[in-house]
């Protein structure tokens, strides 16, 4: 079942691979909302892609897009939507992930009750793997749903992945709390990790955190910047006066 135009998105993946941000309007539709991410400070720019979920349901187009990016030595993360895309994003992750080496990431969301075990099944294979807090609102029956539950839920996981992993962690959160957890668990454990935010939320954090961390800013890129705003400030108002700031300057 391939539904893109092969073309549009081996185009994007070369440019990123040239050390430019991805040409996502020539994406087909589908991929449309991938974005890329680029590490922040000081170091050149690195691309990876972001493959949007309702790709990961189409193996066919994902392990297309992801061999593309492969031989452009693109590192490809796969994000998560609500949770009637979780089991087709894993089984898409780990199928790639195995294919190409851990050269695949996949988020998960601490607001799931079902991340846990996510998380058991994740330890052993290689590649990456992101731990948000979750943008969804979720049914109260599979989920957390308030927010210092989602908070107790992202410290007890992200201390399983530090025991548990190899390396490979991303602490997905603004949250100084999360990220200053995740450096004593460094401490503790001695497992690489990795911090991402989002382009525009606490940038002076992020480059004073890039002085001794390794930090990945999480970039919109192409005609969807729009829609990327809107689900941005539906998480959060205040990001409405980040993004305003960010298109004035
Ligand atoms: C790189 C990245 C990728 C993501 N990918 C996904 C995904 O694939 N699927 C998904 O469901 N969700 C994703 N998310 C969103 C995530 O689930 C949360 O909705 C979002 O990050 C808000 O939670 P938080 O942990 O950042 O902080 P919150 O819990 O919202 O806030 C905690 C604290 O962080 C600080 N803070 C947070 N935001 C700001 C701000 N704008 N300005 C100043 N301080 C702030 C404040 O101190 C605040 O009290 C992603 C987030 C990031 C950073």
């Amino acid at each position: 079942m391939t539904s893109y135009e092969p073309g549009a998105l081996a185009l994007a993946v070369a440019r990123a691979g040239s050390g430019l941000s991805f040409a996502v309007e020539e994406l087909p539709p589908r991929a449309a909302r991938s974005v890329a991410l680029a590490s922040s400070l000081g170091a050149p720019v690195v691309p990876v892609l972001e493959v949007a979920a309702v790709v990961h349901q189409h193996a066919r187009d994902l392990a297309w897009a992801v061999d593309r990016a492969a031989a452009e030595d693109v590192f490809v993360w796969l994000d998560m939507e609500d949770h009637t895309t979780t089991d087709a994003t894993l089984d898409a992750f780990e199928a790639e992930t195995r294919t190409h080496d851990g050269g695949v990431g996949v988020c998960v969301q601490a607001n799931l009750q079902r991340t846990a075990d996510d998380i058991d099944r994740l330890a052993p294979l290689p590649g990456k793997v992101r731990l948000v807090k979750g943008a969804y609102d979720e049914p109260a029956d599979i989920a957390y749903t308030r927010k210092d539950r989602v908070d107790a839920a992202y410290r007890e996981l992200l201390t399983t992945m530090f025991q548990q992993f190899d390396g490979g962690i991303a602490v997905g959160s603004h949250d100084p709390a999360m990220v200053e957890l995740a450096r004593d668990l460094h401490d503790e454990f001695g497992t690489d990790f990795e911090i991402q935010m989002l382009m525009g939320v606490r940038e002076d954090a992020q480059y004073e955190l890039a002085e001794t961390d390794d930090v990945w800013q999480y970039v919109p890129y192409g005609s969807k910047w729009l829609s990327y705003l809107y689900r941005r400030v539906a998480e959060r108002r205040e990001n409405l006066r980040f993004a305003l700031r960010a298109i004035v300057n």
